[in-house]
């Protein structure tokens, strides 16, 4: 682990956040298990997520329960619901990007007793996903109030930890194969990123094999022929869209657990949501959470107990006596509380055939904080993208803005509307909204413009076209660092 344990009465420190919905019934089945199994555990119970909102706080997360995880740096928790398409932002998001959890673990295995359309092609794979940049920074606006925007913004950095991190768990869970999955042939630059920095990366680990895979052949390969992969590193959304795939190869998000894993904090959790509608029914799967626990002891160095409680997951799933409602139907099922007691019950026991993994601490990449990661030798801006507002016919804008334009340095190069060229006119159907994009480059071919330049130029545009948002078309080391829009030359 990154970090030695914090230490208190003896037990090692670690953060509760029950959670809501069924994070409440999953996280309570899931400490009795873990004590039982005679981990030594101070546990620190903190909220956090629905309960918290609702007191006003728009964090979701209370101080208190930050000062906690200053102190036990090892979180084990819940799932947070969380207002869907209005309101505050995610408690769980959140807490993954406060302290930089920058990597996903979501492991996928084949089940005893839990009959599938894969059952006995041995699954055993595992998604490592980006978890703190991409879409789900959630840096989102309304360019005009028809208008939705979110940045999707992916960094080198986050790049090289999280391919790094992949090819550290593979070697330390004795893996073979790590794919990238990505779509870097639509999105080069973001998507890209993460592809160029695979490839050379790749390189230092020449034990694995490396190959790229684009997203979308990945999640329909995933379903087809689901064996041929061992580890899957990916992008943020990519990882959480393929995760729940995954996850409904074993079983349902029942059966998958993960970890999130930083330099400093590592926070455990099962990959499934509150689940609202089985709240307080006793009749969810407590099997995410419970190895979720698993990889908590794991990483809190507690690999007997860790193992015992494995061991006696895959016993119980095998033996048939207590299963539930989401493997066998509401009739005859297993509650919430009763298979944590089987799974007590069992601690102690080993399948014959379902063996507990061998388990090596995975090695969590240290990579410079220093924020110019990355730099240019060489960089000049070639002119300015102005996104404004405007619900004029394209041709009147067009002629607007060269008219504007022809008492400046800058030429209107072209106008797009939703990523494809309206102005000058193409002759293609295009839909319209009232977002432009109005490309503007110097005069002078190839040459460089000056932020002066720019910026009486947006006054200019602004004076008659409300602007939104700029963005600089820059070169670095010689090369063009911006997509052209659909027919743009
Ligand atoms: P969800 O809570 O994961 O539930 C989706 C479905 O998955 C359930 O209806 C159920 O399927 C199945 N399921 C989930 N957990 C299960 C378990 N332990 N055992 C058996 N089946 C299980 O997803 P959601 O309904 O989209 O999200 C609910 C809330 O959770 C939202 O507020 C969301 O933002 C939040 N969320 C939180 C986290 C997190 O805390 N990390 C993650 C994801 C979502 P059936 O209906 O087929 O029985």
């Amino acid at each position: 682990m990154a970090l030695a344990p914090t230490i208190v009465n003896g037990k090692k420190l670690v953060t509760l956040i029950p959670g809501d919905g069924v994070g409440i019934e999953c996280t309570t089945a899931a400490r009795k298990i873990i004590d039982a199994a005679g981990a030594k555990i101070e546990w620190d119970v903190q909220q956090a997520g629905e309960s918290v909102f609702k007191q006003g706080f728009a964090t979701g997360v209370p101080q208190a329960t930050m000062d906690s995880i200053a102190k036990s740096r090892c979180v084990f928790k819940g799932p947070l619901g969380t207002p869907v398409g209005y309101g505050e932002k995610s408690a769980n998001v959140t807490l993954r990007k406060l302290y930089e959890t920058f990597a996903n673990i979501r492991p996928v295995r084949e089940f005893p007793g839990v009959t599938t359309p894969y059952s006995g092609r041995n699954l055993d794979l595992v998604i490592v996903r980006e978890n703190v940049e991409d879409l789900y920074a959630g840096i989102e606006y309304m360019q005009s109030p028809g208008v939705a925007e979110c940045l999707k913004l992916i960094s080198r950095k986050g790049c090289e930890k999280i391919v790094r991190m992949a090819f550290e768990f593979a070697r330390a869970e004795g893996r073979k194969k790590v794919h990238c999955a990505t779509k870097a042939n639509i999105m080069k630059f973001t998507e890209g990123l993460l592809k160029r920095t695979f490839e050379e990366i790749s390189k230092e680990y020449p034990d694995i094999e490396a190959s790229h895979i684009i997203v979308d052949n990945c999640a329909h390969q995933l379903v087809k022929k689901p064996e041929q992969f061992d580890v899957i590193v990916t992008t943020n959304m990519n990882g959480d869209i393929l995760s729940d795939l995954t996850s409904a190869l074993v079983g349902g998000l029942g059966f998958a657990p993960s970890a999130n894993l930083g330099n400093d904090v590592a926070i455990f959790e099962a990959v499934h949501g509150s689940a609202p509608k089985y709240a307080g029914k006793n009749n969810i799967n407590p099997t995410a959470v419970i190895l979720s626990g698993v990889m908590l002891l794991r990483h809190l160095g507690e690999f007997e107990a860790a193992t015992k409680i494995e061991n006696s997951v895959l016993y119980t799933w095998e033996e048939g006596k207590a299963r539930t409602r989401d493997v066998v139907g509401d009739t005859g099922a297993a509650s919430t509380t009763a298979f944590a007691d089987a799974v007590i019950a069992n601690l102690g026991k080993k399948s014959e055939k379902w063996k507990a993994r061998d388990y090596k601490a995975i090695k969590i990449p240290e990579i410079s904080k220093a924020p110019d990661f990355v730099k240019a030798k060489t960089r000049k801006t070639l002119g300015v993208d102005i996104f404004l507002e405007s619900s004029t016919s394209s041709n009147d804008l067009g002629k607007s803005l060269e008219a504007i334009a022809a008492e400046t340095p800058f030429t209107l190069k072209v106008i797009s509307n939703r990523g494809t060229k309206v102005y000058p006119a193409t002759g293609a159907i295009t839909d319209l909204v009232d977002a432009s994009v109005c490309r503007f480059t110097s005069k002078i071919k190839d040459a460089a413009v000056s932020e002066k330049e720019i910026l009486s130029l947006l006054e200019r545009v602004g004076a008659k076209h409300p602007w939104v948002h700029i963005e600089k078309l820059q070169d670095f080391d010689g090369k063009i660092t911006f997509t052209k829009s659909q027919g743009e030359d």
